[in-house]
């Protein structure tokens, strides 16, 4: 039924009620009875209808709808009405709380920066990613316009120039920020910024490998290439220059060899595709194998000393073969003839270490950090002169990752250095008494 009608006709009935009573009390006992009746009447039906006015305007103080008062006559219809309404906007709001109390979690583990302004710049929310990317404090910063807290020309530029459709590339707080204006709902904009530090890190790091690895490919080429023209131009070349130049040209060959070779295990360690494969490893056989080939190496100039006492491994035989020559290699080649190198595989106090210890050329402090950059080296003409790559120490590196291994470069100009491999102790494998392995 239509909701006026609803109201009115039990008011009129009420009202009728009253009247009809007043006139029946009038007629049987006079007028004046029958009037002040129907007074009393309506009088209490008005205090009736003001109580309940009171309490509505009571309940809209603090409008729960939970605490919403029974009603009686209209009343009822009203309040009922009104708890419907209450409680879906309750339902609403606690919707509406969770879905902004989701949205924020998920603006706080954003790693991109939003930051939200009003259509004249003035900064009105960000989220933790814009304040770290742009140095903001949003309880700070709040309705300060972006330019003021942006001052970098490049931004202002840009702001500016109004082409938000192209993204802008920031070099801010040590940081490269790739930084987008988004206009939305006509009277605000978002500024999304994205840290590209990392990824411009790698693409130079490409960069710089694909330069390095092509100039250190080019200067042996051209030693051939260089001795191969000879050899066409001048055919009457006698034995003897014949003999060195081809000793050169083989010697040049087997260093490009050696860089191809260094490359593609990098490249090989580096990729997901090659997962570890761990196998037991017998390490006083790997370790007699790496200091033979160390005194080869040496021939005879260093007197090289090696000392088994840690556990046999599970891990990669082959990789960690190839770290542990490495660093023995280092240490004879970065050794003056007369020095000594002294290798060891040990129980160290978090797990089995390699220590590779020589009395060589030592490193200054300055190399330390930057030793195991591909093609990162002290110096550039010792390095080649004993057949060096530039590429060993990273090797070790990536060695070392994979067997979540660390390495500890001691070392003093002059006086030698120390490098230590200590691996987890989870990968030592114990010899049980009957023999049979166990980890
Ligand atoms: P390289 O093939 O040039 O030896 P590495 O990556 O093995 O390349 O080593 C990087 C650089 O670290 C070397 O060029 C050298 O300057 C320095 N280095 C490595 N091991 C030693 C060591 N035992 N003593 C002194 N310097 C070392």
């Amino acid at each position: 039924m239509n909701p006026r009608l609803l109201f009115w006709i039990p008011a009129m009935l009420r009202l009728a009620f009253i009247l009809a009573g007043g006139a029946i009390v009038g007629a049987m006992f006079g007028a004046v009875y029958g009037a002040m009746l129907a007074l009393a009447a309506v009088t209490i039906l008005l205090f009736v209808q003001l109580s309940y006015l009171s309490k509505l305007g009571e309940w809209l103080e603090d409008p729960h709808s939970s605490r919403l008062p029974d009603g009686w006559g209209s009343w009822t219809g009203i309040f009922s009405r009104l708890y419907r309404l209450r409680r879906d906007d309750e339902r609403n709001q606690a919707e509406l709380t969770e879905w902004l109390a989701r949205f924020r979690q998920a603006m706080h583990l954003l790693p991109d920066g939003v930051a939200i302004m009003d259509d004249v710049l003035f900064l009105e929310w960000c989220n933790p990613a814009a304040e770290q990317h742009l140095g903001l404090t949003l309880d700070k910063d709040k309705g300060m316009r972006i330019t003021n807290l942006i001052r970098h020309p490049a931004f202002i530029d840009y702001i500016i120039l109004g082409r938000y459709e192209q993204p802008l590339t920031l070099a801010l707080r040590e940081r490269k920020l790739i930084c987008q204006i988004i206009p939305f709902e006509n009277r605000r904009q978002i500024l999304v910024t994205h840290d590209a530090t990392e990824t411009q890190r790698i693409e130079e790091m490409r960069r710089d490998f694909i330069a390095n690895a092509s100039h250190e490919l080019r200067t042996p080429l051209t030693v051939i290439v260089g001795f191969l023209e000879i050899a066409s131009s001048e055919p009457g070349l006698d034995a003897a220059t014949r003999a060195a130049h081809l000793k050169l040209m083989t010697e040049q060959g087997r260093r490009m060899q050696r860089l191809i070779e260094d490359m593609l295990t990098l490249s090989r360690l580096e990729s997901v595709d090659y997962p570890l494969r761990p196998e037991r490893v017998d390490m006083a056989a790997m370790m007699s194998a790496i200091a033979d080939e160390a005194r080869a190496l040496s021939a005879g100039k260093h007197t090289v000393t090696s000392d088994v006492s840690g556990p046999d491994v599970t891990g990669s035989a082959e990789e960690l073969r190839s770290a542990f020559g490495n660093l023995a290699s280092n240490a004879v080649r970065y050794t003056p003839a007369g020095g000594t190198i002294d290798l060891r595989w040990q129980q160290g106090p978090d797990g089995p270490q390699f220590v590779a210890r020589d009395s060589g050329i030592g490193i200054e402090q300055i190399h330390i950090a930057r030793l195991t950059e591909r093609f990162y080296r002290v110096d550039k003409s010792r390095s080649r002169e004993t057949q060096g790559t530039g590429l060993g120490l990273a090797i070790v590196k990536h060695v070392l990752l994979r067997h979540r291994g660390q390495l500890a470069i001691c070392s003093e100009a002059g006086k030698g250095s120390t490098f230590t491999v200590s691996l987890p102790q989870s990968m030592a494998l114990e010899k049980s008494r009957d023999g049979i392995i166990a980890a």
